[in-house]
């Protein structure tokens, strides 16, 4: 089998060969343990965001999608199709099995997706899809006629978190990186506008886009952009702090000064919260009520999703630095 390891901490941006691609043998089989094959990985921003606090080596960690091909586990038949979050590896054999429900938990079977595309599982019907629906609709809480702004807004996240606030009766306006993906967004999302960060006056943009203000921000991004933004959010604007992507590939010890955004925070008098999605999912798991909404909401075409598909298990690096590049509309996941 092979798997991706880390082998030292990131500077900038992550280097091929900050990784190494390790073959090794997989254990032989016991009683309750099964082998997956990988079938669907995702690559996600927070790959690249945890990796200063761990220490290396390690695998490299995500969600994948992968299906039984052996088993001497009559719950995990010969197959079934598992969620789990073994990462970047092509085999992986399961004998650490804790728990067998959605969500962080070691390995979940596959949910009821509704005949809609498998690679799902790992986003809009997955920690992305969970994440964009209770950090806007828990933390916001946006209510129908209030403007709703989202960076990151042709991401996995940001696509799901526009539309939700659309299906809420939200005036919503995106910011993404390409006059490509601002087309999509317009045209095929019905985000009531969106705005190229790249090339747009932000500022003056957003002024015209949200001339009452902005009620509720879901921040993706954080960096100047986010400055921008606060300084035009309404009295009791509400923020919902999910990702700061801007700054991952930062040295630490060079983070900028947080004074252009205090007197926004305290003049327009904001509610911030920062979540981690995995608040969700214990004590008590709420992923099943989340991907059960937004599956409906996808089947209803209420809620479109994409998927920015890499081919080949060679190929998930690229896949990764392609991602935190922006190339990817929608959902970056690689199919092994
Ligand atoms: P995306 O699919 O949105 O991919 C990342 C995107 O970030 C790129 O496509 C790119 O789009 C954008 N980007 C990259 N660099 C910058 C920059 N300097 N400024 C602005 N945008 C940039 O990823 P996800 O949807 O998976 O994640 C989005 C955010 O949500 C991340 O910050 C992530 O860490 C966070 N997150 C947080 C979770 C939580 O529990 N709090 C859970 C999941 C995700 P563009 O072309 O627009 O620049």
């Amino acid at each position: 089998a092979r798997k991706y390891v880390v082998k030292r901490h990131f500077q900038g941006v992550p280097k091929r060969d900050d990784f190494e691609i390790v073959e090794y043998e997989l254990p032989p089989l016991k009683d309750g343990n099964f082998t997956v094959k990988s079938e669907w990985i995702s690559v996600d921003p927070y790959i690249r965001a945890y990796n200063p606090n761990i220490p290396t080596p390690y695998d490299q960690f995500s969600f994948q999608l992968g299906k039984v091909v052996e088993s001497k586990n009559p719950d995990f038949p010969v197959g079934c199709k598992v969620v789990s979050h073994k990462g970047w590896c092509d085999y992986t054999v399961f004998d650490d099995l804790v728990e067998v429900e959605i969500g962080f938990a070691s390995v979940y079977k596959l949910p009821d997706l509704h005949g809609l595309p498998e690679e799902l599982a790992v986003g809009a019907l997955g920690m992305p899809g969970v994440t964009a629906y209770f950090g806007l609709l828990e933390i916001c809480q946006p209510k129908a006629g209030e403007t709703v702004v989202v960076t990151g807004a042709a991401g996995a996240v940001g696509s799901i978190v526009g539309q939700i606030a659309k299906i809420k009766g939200c005036r919503v306006i995106g910011f993404a990186g390409s006059d490509d993906k601002v087309e999509w967004l317009e045209k095929e999302l019905g985000f009531d506008k969106a705005i190229n960060y790249k090339t747009a006056d932000v500022r003056k943009a957003l002024k015209e886009a949200a001339p009452n203000g902005v009620d509720c921000y879901f921040d993706n991004v954080g960096g100047e952009l986010t400055a921008v933004i606060y300084s035009q959010m309404n009295k009791f604007g509400r923020v919902s702090l999910c990702g700061c992507i801007s700054s991952y590939n930062d040295d630490p010890s060079k983070m900028t000064k947080t004074t252009t955004l205090l007197p926004s925070i305290l003049f327009n008098q904001l509610k911030i919260e920062g979540f981690i999605v995995s608040r969700w999912a214990s004590p008590e798991n709420r992923w099943p009520e989340a991907i059960s909404q937004l599956a409906q909401w996808i089947k209803s075409g209420n809620i479109k999703t994409r998927s920015h598909v890499t081919e080949g298990f060679d190929k998930i690096y690229d896949a990764f630095i392609g991602m935190l590049a922006g190339e990817n509309k929608g959902k970056a996941v690689v199919k092994v």
